[in-house]
């Protein structure tokens, strides 16, 4: 399923590549009952998750933001997907116009849909990381480091990778933002255009408990005490700001505000249009 933001000059289109459905018990220690109060669940009380994506366009210049998990193996039983290439599909763009696939950081959930069946996805596109993600994952031996070396390794040897050190601007107004924690090399990406402010997450935060609790990190964070730092931090600027918050681990469509409600801070889901 797809969803449709306006985003000043950009046309934001959120992208469902999968999702899989989990009992809520077990996934943290401290979350009660009404943390998943935003997550939709099945008869059996399981609660859905999902693996969101990204295509920023203004009609002329096409970008990604992630691709998806795609059809990578080792993703949790009873999973659906791989849905990012046909979704591009059926907006009617051409994925030879994209010109750029930034990824928020090198979690297979994220880099998976860059290829498939060996081709890569969106074939005219230069692939842009952080430089810091690369070189933690590259030498690592665990699951999460080898999937990444496989994934990686196609797009290295065929010369489809941009690394960058710093913020950098990916289109005008559109930037990619360091924000460390998740993972050593962590993007999120900022959109400032035509009055509007649009902040996607990437993994800075992976559940709408977070926004109420930045320092309930997760197995999958990578530095538990500098996620939790870079979460409020980012929270707080976008509570601040009024910046619309996208994150592709929340409830689809994963777009809604950070807001004060009764002295906490907590999400607030919107409801864009769907596709
Ligand atoms: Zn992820």
């Amino acid at each position: 399923m797809t969803w449709k933001l306006d985003c000043g000059a950009y046309t934001l289109f959120v992208i469902e590549d999968g999702f899989y459905w989990r009992d809520p018990d077990g996934y943290h220690d401290e979350a009660a009952e009404r943390d998943w109060r935003f997550h939709p669940r099945n008869d059996e009380g399981q609660v859905r998750m999902n693996f969101g994506c990204y295509l920023i366009t203004d009609g002329d210049r096409t970008i990604m933001i992630d691709a998806g998990i795609g059809d990578t193996p080792g993703g949790p039983p009873g999973m659906t997907a791989g849905l990012m290439p046909s979704a591009v599909d059926s907006l009617g763009i051409a994925r030879e116009s994209v010109e750029t696939v930034l990824y928020s950081h090198m979690h297979y959930d994220h880099i998976g849909g860059s290829q498939r069946d060996g081709d890569v996805v969106f074939p005219h596109a230069r692939h842009v990381f952080h430089a810091k993600e690369w070189a933690f994952w590259k030498s690592g031996e665990d699951e999460l480091a080898k999937a990444a070396q496989k994934i990686m390794r196609p797009l290295l040897d065929q010369d489809r990778v941009d690394f960058i050190e710093k913020d950098t601007e990916v289109l005008p107004g559109v930037t990619a933002v360091e924000s460390f924690g998740h993972t050593p090399g962590h993007l999120t990406v900022s959109i400032i255009s035509n009055g509007t402010r649009t902040l996607i997450g990437g993994d800075v935060s992976n559940h709408p408990f977070q926004v109420e609790h930045p320092h309930w990190s997760l197995p999958v964070d990578n530095d538990h005490e500098l996620a939790g730092k870079t979460r409020d931090r980012v929270f707080e600027e976008l509570r601040q700001s009024g910046t619309t918050f996208v994150a592709g681990h929340y409830p689809m469509p994963g777009v809604g505000k950070i807001v004060t409600d009764d002295s906490l801070r907590v999400y607030q889901p919107g409801s864009p249009n769907k596709v």
